[in-house]
């Protein structure tokens, strides 16, 4: 498509769509033309790809998962379909500024943090490397909510994303699927068969929203589907002329709730009773749509598993299981035996986290009245399980452990292994720790079906579309191949000790971090020091990930400074952004106090020019983009075991931040391809930090370490604006319904500070510095989606993919 055609194109979608002129448009009518312009090209494109894929009958993808953090999709599809300049000149001549246009799009966030972002990046490698795959989940009104800081304090406004960003969206009333929820199950003869009959259910509609996916050099398109819950009634007409008008439009306000908002618990578990029908009606819709789609091209299910494969994203879509058993045997007359071996078949489940209190564990109470039918599929899956667990150990300990239902819960884990032909964990130390620990007797079972696939992101939308210079200078030095195969990135260690490359990427970098400041002040006023050092911790907020460890080595670094105002210190500038899930207090006291912090520092005129402590609001996709690229430092200081891969990390390392981190998740390998001179690691390993916790004592550390100790009597008195934190100092001592200072903080407080002044010294190495950026950059192939897409298909899925 030409300049002259999209702008042709754009101006018809403003006259009809908008109801006008290019001159009339706002930013919303133009964003929500070019959105419509780039659907209808990937729209048309898709059509081709399904007719092909029906004609060639291979085996396809599913991945459903209850997030996908898109973020933002204009110019990502603009550059996967090669449009990128032209749309560019096309909005400039329809007096635009393209930038300012592009930076109006609304993040699609309809995910919480990493594992939304992963489908995310997943749906783009999978579509690049031409393999057959449907992304599914809810098409939540609402996504993750909108940070406000206000007096230090964390406010949750609505994510009202739909309004532009439903340009993308194209509805599919036509291929809507009915799910029941609620209501009882009796059994009937039918013609000498015992049939299953499900009544008194409350319809709710689902109405598939596809977006189209389009992957980079390529024609191959794949979709996105989101389902919205409807009423299939509108309003009860009985009931509304007998004046009841409330009751009349009840079964409707219950459907819509269902797809209004996503929750924002980010690796934790609740157990609402609205999450258990989102979680339903997701899968149930999508099931209905998958075996209904087979039927239509083979004619049959009995084929169902050499055609299909499901992966599930952690286990909250794990109903696809019963949901499967349920549509072979009641509504295509299978046997147990053979719905089993179909389903068992066709399921994959990715574990994502060993936090015990982000296992999901639902209550059998709320199967019973909410999902009848479900509920008996279960208790059948659950008893077979058992007496295979029973025949196999011969040990009560053990069968407990693996049952799916025990003690009036459900455990959704032990569902999908039971019920599923792999799990896999996202890094290898995760991987070990799901097979030695976690998962140990399930693997002792069934070895064979317990696979690592490490994360990886998009390194497309991760380097080279975000960072222009940086992907500019190694088109320059080794080509753009790079693009498809990222292991390519490798060439650039040739570079290691040519300082004119090493000087540019220096350049780069200030460049980067100017045009952050530059955002930063547009965003919420701030002005960044971009003469210090961008040290950058940005993630959900989690005690585990441990971002009041780092708040401590700031504190500690002021209270140096302090005693001695004259000593030498090079300036730095702490940057952090994350969100808190609102029902986690714990979570918005830590950003509190790095608000009072922030406060103290950024006003002592000690600090100036020498510390500063920025919190970034409402940290999101389109901030990551913005930040990553002039990022320096990344801090990824999670307790060794507890955090399965991160992929923060990796977005970081590409674009040539340099890591401090403890061996945990991704970390592990990070360091294997880089070295110990190309990584800042501290602290305990995963095994001496399951080792200590048993037997662990924090207040021990405060009396013998005095520096430790000023640091949380410091926290526990509060800074300038007077509000104390004796809370947190008080966890971290001496626990508060949880053991004090399970994190171990305080454990890994005087090496994590030891790693904070190697850095900094080698950061004056500029040289030095340069090389280990470079090195960063030139080894995080391995950490491109793109390889972890080609290990799903050639380890789980069985599916080819483009070499
Ligand atoms: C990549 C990403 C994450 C994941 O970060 P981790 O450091 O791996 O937890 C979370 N949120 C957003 C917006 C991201 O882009």
């Amino acid at each position: 498509m030409t300049k002259e055609a999209l702008k042709e194109a754009i101006i018809q979608r403003l006259r009809i769509n908008c109801g006008c002129s290019p001159r009339q448009a706002g930013d919303g009518d133009m964003l929500r033309a070019c959105a419509m312009v780039l659907r209808d090209c990937m729209a048309e494109r898709g059509a081709t790809t399904r007719e092909e894929r029906d004609r060639c009958q291979e085996r396809q993808v599913h991945y459903l998962s209850l997030e996908f953090l898109m973020g933002r999709s204009l110019l990502k599809n603009a550059y996967n379909l090669g449009l990128l300049e032209s749309l560019t000149q096309a909005v400039e001549e329809l007096g635009f500024k393209a930038a300012d246009l592009f930076e109006q799009e609304p993040d699609a966030g309809l995910g919480n943090g990493g594992l939304g972002r992963l489908a995310a990046c997943y749906l783009d490698s999978m579509t690049t490397l031409n393999i057959p795959a449907t992304g599914y989940s809810i098409c939540y009104e609402l996504g993750i909510f909108k940070q406000k800081i206000v007096e230090g304090q964390q406010v949750e406004l609505p994510d009202d994303w739909l309004d532009i960003g439903g340009a993308w969206l194209l509805p599919r009333p036509q291929d809507a699927e009915e799910v029941h929820l609620g209501g009882t199950v009796r059994t009937k003869w039918d013609g000498g068969q015992l049939m299953v009959v499900h009544e008194d259910y409350t319809r709710v509609l689902a109405v598939p929203c596809d977006m189209e996916i389009a992957g980079y050099d390529t024609d191959h398109v794949n979709t996105l589907r989101l389902w919205q819950a409807r009423s299939p009634k509108s309003v009860d007409m009985q009931l509304f002329s007998q004046g009841q008008y409330l009751q009349a439009s009840e079964e409707r306000t219950m459907a819509d709730a269902i797809s209004k908002i996503l929750y924002p618990e980010d690796n934790h578990y609740e157990g609402k009773s609205l999450r258990l029908k989102q979680q339903y009606f997701f899968v149930s819709a999508t099931v209905q749509s998958i075996t209904r789609k087979h039927l239509e091209v083979y004619g049959t299910l009995r084929n169902f598993h050499e055609k299909n494969v499901i992966q599930i994203n952690d286990t909250h879509p794990a109903l696809v299981i019963p949901e499967l058993m349920r549509i072979f045997m009641d509504d295509a007359g299978m046997g147990w035996d053979e719905a089993w071996n179909i389903t068992k078949n066709s399921v994959a489940y990715t574990n994502h986290t060993v936090l015990a209190e982000a296992l999901e564990c639902w209550p059998q109470t709320l199967f019973e009245t909410l999902l009848p039918r479900i509920w008996q599929v279960i208790v059948e899956i659950a008893h077979r399980w058992q007496r295979q667990v029973e025949e196999h150990f011969h040990d009560p300990a053990k069968t407990e452990k693996l049952a799916i239902v025990w003690d009036g819960g459900v455990r959704m884990a032990n569902l999908c292994i039971a019920g599923g032909m792999s799990v896999n964990g996202v890094s290898a130390l995760h991987s070990e720790i799901l097979r030695r620990d976690v998962f140990r007797d399930a693997y002792e079972m069934c070895p064979g079906q317990f696979h690592n696939v490490t994360n990886g992101v998009d390194h497309r939308r991760w380097l080279s579309q975000i960072n222009p210079g940086l992907h500019s200078l190694i088109c320059d030095l080794t080509g753009d191949g790079y693009l498809l195969h990222p292991e390519q990135l490798q060439g650039l260690d040739a570079y290691e000790s040519d300082t004119s490359v090493l000087h540019r990427l220096e350049e780069i970098k200030g460049e980067n971090k100017a045009r952050f400041a530059h955002w930063a002040k547009r965003q919420q006023g701030v002005i960044l020091n971009t003469d210090a050092v961008f040290n950058v911790q940005v993630k959900r907020l989690h005690e585990y990930k441990r971002q009041l460890l780092n708040v401590m080595h700031i504190l500690y670094l002021y209270q140096r400074l302090q005693d001695s105002p004259n000593m030498d210190l090079r300036p730095q500038t702490f940057l952090f952004g994350a969100k808190a899930a609102p029902g986690y207090a714990v979570a918005k006291r830590i950003i509190r106090l790095i608000g009072s912090l922030a406060d103290q520092i950024n006003h002592d005129p000690l600090c100036k020019d020498r510390l500063q402590v920025v919190f970034l609001e409402n940290y999101r996709v389109s901030m990551a983009e913005a930040l990553m690229p002039a990022s320096e430092v990344s801090q990824q200081i999670s307790t060794a075991g507890k955090e399965a891969s991160g992929t923060g990390n990796m977005k970081f390392m590409m674009n040539g931040a340099v890591t401090v981190g403890t061996l945990d998740g991704a970390n592990v390998e990070m360091h294997q391809v880089l070295g110990d001179e190309n990584i800042f690691l501290f602290g305990l390993k995963a095994e001496e930090a399951a080792a200590l916790s048993r037997h662990y004592d924090p207040k021990l550390l405060y009396d013998r370490d005095p520096v430790l100790r000023r640091v949380l009597d410091g926290i526990r008195d509060g800074f300038r604006d007077g509000v104390s934190y004796e809370d947190i100092y008080r966890r971290l001592l001496f626990g508060d319904n949880c053991p004090a200072d399970q994190y171990l903080l305080l454990a890994d407080f005087v090496s994590y500070c030891d790693a904070g002044r190697r850095m900094i010294d080698t950061y004056g190495h500029r040289e030095r510095w340069n090389q280990i950026s470079l090195h960063n950059i030139a080894r995080s192939g391995g950490f491109a989606a793109d390889r972890a897409i080609r290990d799903y298909a050639r380890d789980i899925w069985h599916v080819p993919c483009k070499e």
